[in-house]
C-alpha cells in the first residue's frame, strides 16, 4: 500500500520561541476548480486565438460603421484599412467592456508634417479612452501625446516606435470602469499596453475619458460601448484587429 507522508512544518513563534509544528499534505494547496477553458492560440504572426472576435481580417469593415451608423468610408487595400481624411471615425457595431485587444498599425511611409500632425490616429476604448497612434519615430512632441501614450494622461514607459511605413503592434488589456446605480464611480479604468513587444503602459489608472483641453473627469456610461478608431486627417493604416472580452 502506498501512503503519502505528511509534510511537517515547524515554526518558532513568540517571545520564548515556542516551536509549533503543522502536519500538511501537498494536496491541500492544490486547486482544481475551475478548470480554465481550452483556447487554441493563433498560429504565427499574431493571428487570433480561437475565442477572439476578429474585427478586421484585411477584407472588409462589415463589423464597423461611421459615426452616423453608415458604412465605414476608409479605404481597404492590400489587407489594410486606411483612414480617408474627412470620412471620420469608425466604430465597432458591437459594444465592449473589459477587453484584450490586438491591433496592428502603420504610419504613412511618406513623412508629412511633424509633432501631432504626423501619422496621427488613435484607438478609443469604449469610444472614450484614447491610446495614441502617432508616428513617434524621431518626431518629438509632448510626451503624454506621443505614440503609446494614454493621451494627456500617461506617458509611455519607453518609445518603442518603428520607422514610418513599417507595421507596428499594440497588445492592450483595457479594464473598463464601473459605476453604481447613482452614477458614482466604483472602479476606474486601467490599461496595460505592449508596443512592438515592449511594455509601455503598466496597469495605469485612467482619470476619466480622454480630453484634448482640460482635466479628465468620469461620467457614468454604459458597461459596453463601441471601440473607435480615429480619423485625425492622416492616412494611417490598420490590419489584423482582434479582441477578446474579459
Ligand atoms: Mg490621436
Amino acid at each position: 500500500m502506498k501512503t503519502t507522508l505528511p509534510t511537517i512544518t515547524c515554526l518558532a513563534l513568540g517571545l520564548f520561541s515556542t516551536v509549533t509544528c503543522f502536519a500538511q499534505k501537498p494536496e491541500e494547496t492544490e486547486v482544481w476548480e475551475p478548470e480554465p477553458a481550452v483556447v487554441t492560440p493563433g498560429s504565427a504572426n499574431n493571428q487570433a486565438p480561437s475565442d477572439a472576435i476578429v474585427l478586421f481580417d484585411g477584407k472588409d469593415l462589415s463589423l464597423w460603421e461611421d459615426k452616423d451608423g453608415n458604412a465605414a468610408g476608409w479605404e481597404i487595400k492590400d489587407g489594410a484599412a486606411t483612414v480617408v481624411k474627412g470620412t471620420g471615425v469608425i466604430n465597432t457595431k458591437s459594444g465592449f467592456g473589459s477587453v484584450q485587444l490586438h491591433i496592428e498599425w502603420r504610419a504613412p511611409s511618406k513623412v508629412v508634417g511633424d509633432g501631432q500632425g504626423r501619422g496621427n490616429s488613435g484607438i478609443f476604448f469604449q469610444g472614450l479612452y484614447e491610446l495614441q497612434v502617432l508616428d513617434s519615430y524621431d518626431n518629438r512632441t509632448y510626451s503624454n501625446g506621443q505614440a503609446a501614450s494614454m493621451y494627456k494622461q500617461h506617458i509611455p514607459l519607453v518609445n518603442a516606435s518603428r520607422p514610418p511605413g513599417e507595421w507596428q503592434t499594440y497588445d492592450i488589456v483595457f479594464k473598463a470602469p464601473s459605476f453604481d446605480q447613482s452614477g458614482k464611480l466604483l472602479t476606474p479604468a486601467y490599461v496595460t499596453a505592449i508596443h512592438n513587444g515592449v511594455l509601455v503602459q503598466d496597469h495605469v489608472e485612467l482619470l476619466g475619458p480622454t480630453k484634448f483641453i482640460g482635466q479628465p473627469e468620469y461620467q457614468a456610461h454604459d458597461a459596453k460601448l463601441p471601440l473607435q478608431l480615429q480619423d485625425h486627417g492622416n492616412p494611417v493604416s490598420y490590419r489584423n484587429i482582434w479582441i477578446r472580452e474579459l
